[in-house]
């Protein structure tokens, strides 16, 4: 299988997967119960849902290792199955998704703040992302994703320590920003600027932002970052913001109304597009047409800088 290196490299522009967790609490994942205690309970879920993203079209599926730090873990009493918990998640992904598909293994939050915030001492986190991120590229995984990031110096370590787990496959680093009057911002304060300088310099080769924001503010995320991130970005967004009804939340934004921004994601330099909370496989299918009809016989994939770029 070619590297997916060389293919983002080439200019081509990929569909990723979309919602995990949403689709585990549709399958019964009890409240409170880690989702990665899944990878080793019940595996044929996981392999389920990689199997129904890939059918959908999605060519790199993300295995359910999110939470799969030690330092997270450790608050399900898990903290001695972090070989197993990222190992088996990554097998399951693959199984499911089948050949010709990428795994890219999840890095979420550690679940601590660091210091000065809290009182998590920065190279203990950063060990527990390495053995976190060394077990992923052990199980053979094509790319990592660090994500749902909110503090960049967090999202530094675990890039870093990606990284060094291994120079050889791609890295991905995005970060939830919310919108404020003063433009986007992560609820610990980094604005888009700040996240693309600072995630591309510790190596990130992919940067951008999933979580948090429908599609339409995800737009504007993009051009934000198009106009500093000298990256090509992974832009996952929510199927909107969610809505409570009837005690459960609902995520509103269709397959169609998500797909329809497709090409302005692309003109903003998105190489990787994918879904986040709320996103199911008929999304990911509709977003996968989407970037089929706009790259037909446009490609590489441009990066073009526009005017009027609001952050
Ligand atoms: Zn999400």
């Amino acid at each position: 299988m070619e590297r997916l290196a060389d293919r983002l490299q080439a200019g081509e522009v990929l569909v990723a997967d979309g919602a995990m967790g949403t689709l585990l609490i549709e399958r019964g994942l009890p409240p409170g119960e880690a989702p990665e205690s899944l990878n080793l309970r019940r595996p044929d879920l996981l392999e389920e849902i990689a199997r129904l993203y890939a059918e959908a079209g999605a060519q790199i599926v993300g295995a359910n290792t999110f939470g799969g730090s030690p330092a997270r873990l450790a608050m399900h009493g898990l903290a001695g199955e972090v070989e197993a918990i990222n190992r088996t998640g990554v097998e399951a992904a693959r199984r499911g998704a089948g050949e010709g598909i990428y795994v890219a293994g999840s890095c979420g939050p550690s679940g601590r703040l660091l210091k000065p915030y809290g009182d998590a001492d920065p190279d203990e986190i950063y060990a527990g992302f390495l053995r976190q991120t060394g077990a992923l590229v052990a199980a053979g995984v094509d790319a990592i994703y660090v994500e749902t990031m909110t503090d960049l110096a967090e999202a530094r370590l675990a890039v870093r320590a990606a990284k060094a787990a291994s120079g050889a496959i791609p890295v991905a680093a995005t970060m939830t920003f919310d919108r404020t009057r003063r433009g986007f911002y992560t609820v610990m304060g980094v604005d888009i600027p700040a996240a693309a300088a600072g995630l591309a310099e510790v190596g990130a080769d992919l940067v951008g932002a999933n979580c948090g924001n429908g599609i339409e503010d995800m737009v504007l995320i993009a051009r934000a970052f198009a106009a500093c991130a000298e990256r090509p970005l992974l832009i996952q967004s929510n199927a909107g913001l969610p809505e409570t009804v009837g005690g459960r939340l609902l995520y509103k934004e269709t397959p169609e109304f998500m797909a329809a921004r497709v090409p302005e994601l692309i003109a903003a330099g998105a190489a990787v597009i994918g879904g986040c909370c709320g996103t199911t496989p008929a999304h990911i299918r509709a977003l996968r047409q989407a970037v089929d009809r706009t790259m037909s016989g446009r490609r590489p994939r441009a990066k073009e800088t526009r005017e009027g770029t609001q952050a």
